[in-house]
């Protein structure tokens, strides 16, 4: 056998994953992802289809997946959950919180409020409760990861999405000071920033819609795939991403940093 020439590991062979949102788009993928490199996945969502599909998807490939119905806005089916996953999986390692939806509102709607209740409730809320209700896990072997799903939107802003964009940026705030509380206990918290991504959250958008603006605001002038998310996301759950935390990582082909 080849001897090895660095220590640390870039594999998270055997390790538990917890996923957010995992029965579709950028959940699924990375949910696809880590099963291919040997971790065994927590595939949750609130939607049984995607549940279903995603697991039998990942154990018809010879992976490890436990399929969970999990509601992100329910602490109830929080608690529920974990629980089923420790019984089954043992523990969590590494904790996506990726699940979203799109909330979109002008400030003169009657029903801001609700929107605006709405979007913390699905999109911030449940990240914090998440990563306190597996920090007896991500504590105990002293390289617990958390990655936080938040946005270019986290970053900047667009009309029409008030509360969204408040809670993207909430996820950042969130992500800084949990990476800071975090430290002692050798727990990552970072922070992927989608940009535009082929996902069933975008494909409602027109196509034409869709090339224009990926032509126009992006320097790779082009949507991205979810797997492209999926691999950031796993490079910051290896071991070896052990001195990043506190990130805030974009990934939008260069549509943050683009002036022209
Ligand atoms: P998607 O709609 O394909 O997937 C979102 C998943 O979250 C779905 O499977 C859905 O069932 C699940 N979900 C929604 N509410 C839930 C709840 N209460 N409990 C559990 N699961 C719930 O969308 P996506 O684009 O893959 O979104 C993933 C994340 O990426 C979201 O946080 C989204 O805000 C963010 N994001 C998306 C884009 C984009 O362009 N698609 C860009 C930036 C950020």
């Amino acid at each position: 056998m080849t001897r090895r020439l660095t220590k640390l590991s870039r594999s998270v062979a055997g390790k538990v994953v917890l996923i957010t949102g995992a029965g579709s788009g950028m959940g699924r993928a990375t949910a696809l992802l880590f099963a291919d490199e040997g971790a065994k996945v927590a595939v949750t969502d609130f939607r049984s289809e995607g549940v279903e599909s995603v697991t039998a998807e990942i154990t018809g490939a010879g992976g490890t997946a436990l399929g969970v119905l999990l509601d992100v806005a329910d602490p109830t089916s929080i608690e529920a959950g974990l629980t089923m996953i420790r019984d089954e999986l043992g523990r969590v390692d590494v904790l996506v919180n990726n699940a979203g939806i799109s909330v979109r509102a002008d400030p003169d709607d009657e029903d801001f409020d609700d929107r605006w209740q709405l979007a913390l409730d699905v999109l911030l809320t449940p990240h914090q409760q998440l990563i306190r209700a597996c920090l007896d896990d991500l504590r105990a072997n002293g390289e617990g990861r958390v990655i936080n799903i938040s946005s270019t939107e986290g970053l900047g802003a667009s009309r029409s999405t008030t509360p969204y964009t408040v809670a993207k940026h909430g996820v950042i705030g969130l992500t800084r000071a949990m990476a800071i509380e975090l430290a002692k206990y050798g727990i990552t918290v970072n922070a992927v920033c989608p940009g535009p991504i082929l996902t069933s959250m975008t494909e409602a958008i027109q196509a034409e819609h869709r090339e224009r603006f990926a032509r126009r605001r992006t320097a790779l002038r082009r949507y991205g795939d979810p797997e492209e998310v999926a691999h950031m996301v796993l490079n910051i759950a290896l071991p070896s991403s052990s001195y990043v935390t506190g990130a805030v990582i974009a990934v939008d082909g260069g549509q943050t940093m683009k002036n022209d």
